[in-house]
């Protein structure tokens, strides 16, 4: 039960990327970091990666129908893919409250895209990660397909089990990773980097290597794994995950989705990065918390917590738990709080008609 307060936090404020799930599969429910690390859209990191020469596809982005179809003809690609963009995973196997399956279609015709972005555009997309009403689409990636003779998984992520940077990847990758990692633990791999010396050449080729690439495919791949490590150093990323890690019929190493989270305390040096910051997608009692410093995560029950220290507010929603009650929110003020930020913290809690005070 302490852990269903954990996760519940957890799935609704602080969306922990499925590569995280992997390394903490044993402490997955009791697991919660209070912090909400800035997490941008795929088109957006797609361009981050362009910029570091990372292999991804063409693409064009679209808020509406025509200008979709428009992109799918400038494109002039033999087959082209539509993906929704929201910040949530599992767009592939999510549904539409048009009545559409899947976030993400692959079509021959530019004239199928404009009817699909039809019914993407304005609609919730449901995903095993979204809320259960799920995300309105307010976006689309119309980008270049291409076939994919295999899918592999491959992330960078800041980890404290291994005090600094790790690799993580698995052979299997696509849109059932998290299945490969609870079933088949032992096809995750993974390489912890130093953060003084970097990725060396034989833990990019060995990971490459675990992940399937051979011949020439492995030091394409660990070429590519390198791009990327210097892409999470230089955005001050705490995650780069890439699901799919893709290989070609022609021999080539693709990038087929990017989801990139960002260090909240870089963003002082990462202004052009922050800026994209997209907050339509957020709570807005959580936004309004974040504004006076606070951590506030709304849930479901009715008895209000106020507390200082995200040790303590676990605690507390924990013990409200053991002993049948439910909390209504996590909100943890911090140490050093000052009393307006008190007063305002008050008033979060007041402006929410479930818990009782
Ligand atoms: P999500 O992880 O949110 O489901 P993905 O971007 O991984 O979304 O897309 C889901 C699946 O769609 C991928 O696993 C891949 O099989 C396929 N796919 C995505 N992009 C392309 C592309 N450019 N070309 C061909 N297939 C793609
Ligand atoms: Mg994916």
């Amino acid at each position: 039960m302490a852990a269903s307060m954990a996760s519940q936090a957890a799935a609704k404020g602080l969306r922990i990327g499925t590569s995280k799930h992997i390394l903490h599969d044993k402490l997955k429910c009791t697991w919660l970091n209070p912090r909400r690390w800035l997490n941008l859209q795929e088109y957006q990191s797609k361009k981050l990666m362009q910029e570091s020469g990372v292999a991804v596809q063409r693409f064009y982005v679209a808020d509406t129908a025509s200008e979709a179809l428009e992109a799918a003809k400038r494109l002039n690609a033999k087959e082209i893919v539509l993906k929704a963009q929201i910040l949530a995973g599992g767009r592939g196997k999510g549904v539409f409250d048009s009545g559409l399956k899947g976030g993400v279609h692959l079509t021959k015709d530019p004239a199928v895209v404009g009817e699909l972005a039809n019914k993407m555009l304005g609609f919730n997309l449901i995903t095993k990660q979204t809320p259960k009403d799920g995300v309105k689409v307010k976006m689309v990636m119309v980008a270049e397909a291409l076939d994919i003779t295999r899918e592999t998984y491959f992330a960078i992520l800041m980890d404290r089990a291994f005090n600094g940077p790790v690799m993580v990847g698995s052979p299997q990758g696509g849109m059932d990773i998290e299945e490969v990692a609870a079933k088949t633990p032992e096809l995750i791999f993974k390489e912890a980097i130093d953060i003084f010396e970097g990725v060396q050449d034989d833990q990019a080729l060995r990971m490459a290597a675990n992940l399937g690439f051979r011949g020439p495919l492995q030091r394409q791949a660990a070429h590519q794994m390198k791009r990327l490590y210097d892409l999470f150093l230089k955005v001050d990323a705490t995650q780069v995950e890439v699901n799919p890690l893709g290989e070609t019929p022609e021999g080539q190493v693709v990038c087929f989705d990017a989801k990139i989270n960002f260090d909240d305390n870089a963003e002082f040096r990462q202004k052009a990065v922050f800026a994209m910051n997209d907050m339509t997608e957020s709570d807005p009692t959580e936004l309004e918390a974040a504004k006076w410093d606070l951590k506030y995560i709304g849930m479901d029950g009715n008895i209000a917590c106020f507390v200082n220290g995200a040790g303590l507010a676990m605690a507390t929603c924990d013990i409200i738990d053991l002993y049948g009650g439910k909390p209504a929110n996590f909100l943890d003020l911090g140490g050093g709080v000052k009393e307006r930020q008190v007063y305002e913290a008050f008033k979060l809690l007041t402006a929410d008609p479930k818990p009782l005070l």
